[in-house]
């Protein structure tokens, strides 16, 4: 498929990537020629044709992985990791994760006291949490705290919205320095090649995802980004090619669009908004009253309530308010701020993401989630799914 582009081209002109401009130069110059790049929404996954797995409760869930540097650590889980947001990364949703197997990067903001009580009421916790670490020196006051006390952290996450910079690579660097047996999980990237810069630094698990968060809207104020999809299976490769996995952050819609992270390569996919929603997320609960169009017996219209959860980027005016002084001069708001319906069982939400991951095993005769890159072939699309019916009201139950 290619591209038109209008910009310093010919109108007649195609291309097939979008053309980089250089200092200095008045047109656009067209120097990298590819493939359209693609998200979650533009493939669908095959069903196989030697489909062996017979049931959906045989499949494997937990991953069994090992990194090059982390000495000796492995994870045995889910390759699922709860975001390092408001709302997805308390301690609370950590702690009831854990008992899915699941992995949480803990949000930067909890204070040195809460973060080893946390682990030392439980050292299960080390195995399935990661304290986030960003590029202020609190945040690595925060972990040294911890890290001397408890004495055995296994994971840590160091996270910035922009991983292409030198400081973020030498930030790593220094990390694994101080640090040689952690596995490091950094990012946020989507080229191959500041991929390598930062498993050359020092990273086991790069982030990979900028701009596909459900959030997110770093793509509508900068025009920067990278389709998803494509994005995890370029990093992927270039991971792989290093020794090191990458995690597919961010874009994902449902069930589906983590399978299809999986198969692309990704060793975990980390989930913000499909996790959010909960009691355990610490987010406020709002109840808000409105008028049905439903008459009671006296003719006036039923009363019905909707109780609601705020969820917010975490480069959103929101979280910059919260945690920081505001946005000040410089910046604009990156994220969006939303109510998201409450979801009462988070037991539910994960039996969901996992029926449905169960679901896609069986489709593609992986035996387990770890074969689903071997038994995986992808097709483009137009459009993925029936959207008749979409706006309709659901059931209530
Ligand atoms: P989701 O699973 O909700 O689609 O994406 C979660 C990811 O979105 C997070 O892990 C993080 O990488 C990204 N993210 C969270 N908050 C923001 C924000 O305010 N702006 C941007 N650009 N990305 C965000």
């Amino acid at each position: 498929m290619q591209l038109q582009t209008s910009v310093g081209l010919d109108r007649n002109e195609t291309v097939a990537a979008i053309g980089t401009a250089r200092p200095g130069q008045h047109d656009v110059s067209v120097d990298e020629v590819g493939d359209i790049k693609l998200d979650y929404n533009n493939v669908l996954m095959v069903p196989g044709t030697d489909t062996c797995v017979a049931s959906r409760k045989d499949v494997e869930m937990r991953t069994c992985l090992s990194f090059n540097r982390g000495h000796g650590i492995k994870y045995t889980g889910v390759p699922i990791m709860a975001a390092n947001m408001d709302g997805v990364g308390s301690l609370a949703m950590a702690k009831s994760l854990m008992t899915h197997g699941i992995f949480t990067c803990l949000a930067k903001t909890h204070s040195s006291d809460d973060l080893l009580t946390f682990f030392r009421e439980d050292p299960r916790r080390k195995d399935f949490c990661a304290i986030t670490v960003g590029l202020r020196g609190a945040d690595r006051d925060t972990f040294r705290a911890v890290m001397n006390a408890v004495g055995d952290l296994k994971y840590v996450c160091l996270d910035v919205a922009n991983g292409h910079t030198n400081r973020f690579v030498r930030f790593v660097e220094t990390f694994r320095n101080e640090f040689p047996d952690l596995v490091i999980i950094a990012g946020n990237v989507v080229t191959p090649e500041q991929v390598l810069l930062l498993v050359s630094a020092g990273a086991d698990l790069v982030k990979v995802g900028i701009g596909s968060g459900s959030v997110c809207e770093t793509r509508i104020k900068t025009g920067v980004g990278f389709p998803q999809f494509s994005a995890v299976i370029e990093c992927s490769q270039a991971a792989y090619s290093a020794g090191a996995r990458i995690v597919a952050d961010g874009g994902c819609t449902g069930p589906g669009d983590v399978a299809k992270a999986l198969a692309a390569g990704a060793a975990f996919v980390m989930l913000g908004g499909m996790l959010a929603g909960h009691k355990e997320g610490g987010g406020e609960i709002i109840t808000r009253k409105f008028a049905t169009s439903e008459l009671d017996a006296n003719g006036r219209a039923v009363i019905a309530e909707q109780r609601y959860v705020e969820f917010y980027g975490m480069s959103s005016q929101a979280a910059n308010e919260k945690h920081f002084d505001g946005l000040g001069l410089w910046r604009t708001s990156e994220g969006r701020e939303v109510l998201l319906p409450y979801r009462p069982s988070l037991d539910d939400t994960v039996r969901d993401i996992f029926g449905g991951l169960r679901s896609a095993c069986t489709y593609l005769g992986a035996p387990d989630i770890a074969s689903l890159p071997s038994c995986t072939r992808f097709v483009r699309c137009n459009d993925t799914h029936n959207r008749l019916f979409e706006d309709y009201p659901a059931l209530e139950r």
